[in-house]
């Protein structure tokens, strides 16, 4: 897969050799460690306004019917990627309906982020609590892939960046993920934020009934019309730190929390 080639080299190329080292374990290394963030928590809203890209997401995850129809309608995209967020329950369940599906998903260049193992809030959970809780999801991911998969970003249920999330987040070196335009719900009404689409938007889905059989096919129709990509999580992510290493200033890259212009 080129783009995943791509992302891949340049990772490395801009966070050095501890991220190589990072990638076997549990603990990865906080991302950008030598770009002077180490240890900063770094939010991902959306991606460079410039460049004919959106990433599409799609959260939960707990109907296995659903995932497979997106699979199916994503057939007809194949240069389509998206992200998914699922929690570890779903992961499991899903894979136990039809073995297999989430390493389907990673073999067509799809990303994983994480969105909790069960999906309480995070304000209501201590930094320890998460902590527990991600190592609990990634092993689920573990257990329903062959190929243990890159995780970098994660998104809070609830869209809840409590203080032990971003503490959580931090301690495992995973972007938050936020998103900049949300194209659920009835197709009707989705219609129009989906016509508004921006370069650079991170789209929120859920993998629900309107979500992916009506608004998908509507969405990816439309960006193909319009020359816009439909690229993983981390195409959209990397191509903002690039935009950012090369302008050297942070006025155009979509971090929050204590993030610092790199030197
Ligand atoms: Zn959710």
């Amino acid at each position: 897969m080129k783009s995943k080639d791509f992302t891949r080299r340049d990772f490395l190329k801009l966070s050095g050799a501890s991220i190589a080292a990072g990638m076997l374990g549990v603990h990865a290394p906080r991302v950008l460690a030598d770009s002077g963030q180490a240890g900063s928590f770094q939010v991902f809203r959306h991606g460079r306004r410039d460049q004919a890209k959106v990433a599409l997401s799609y959260d939960d995850c707990h109907l296995v019917k659903k995932l497979q129809e997106l699979e199916e309608i994503l057939r007809d995209y194949p240069d389509a990627r998206v992200t998914f967020f699922p929690t570890g329950e779903a992961l499991l369940k899903t894979n136990d309906k039809d073995a297999g599906i989430w390493q389907r998903f990673i073999e067509q260049g799809h990303e994983i982020g994480s969105h909790t193992f069960d999906h309480v809030n995070p304000g209501i959970r201590s930094t320890p609590n998460l902590l527990a809780d991600y190592a609990k999801w990634l092993a689920a991911l573990h257990q329903v892939t062959e190929s243990r998969p890159q995780v970098r970003f994660a998104r809070p249920p609830f869209g809840n960046l409590s203080p032990s999330y971003q503490e959580m987040c931090v301690e495992y070196g995973l972007v938050a993920t936020m998103w900049s335009a949300s194209w659920g719900g009835e197709l009707a009404l989705a219609q129009k934020n989906i016509e508004a689409v921006e370069y650079g938007d991170v789209v929120l889905f859920h993998v629900g009934w309107g979500d992916v059989d009506a608004n998908t096919p509507f969405a990816l129709s439309l960006l193909e019309e319009r020359g816009i990509r439909a690229v993983t999580m981390s195409e959209l992510y990397f191509a903002s730190v690039h935009e950012e290493i090369g302008v050297g200033s942070c006025g155009t890259l979509a971090f929050g929390g204590g993030q610092r212009c790199p030197e």
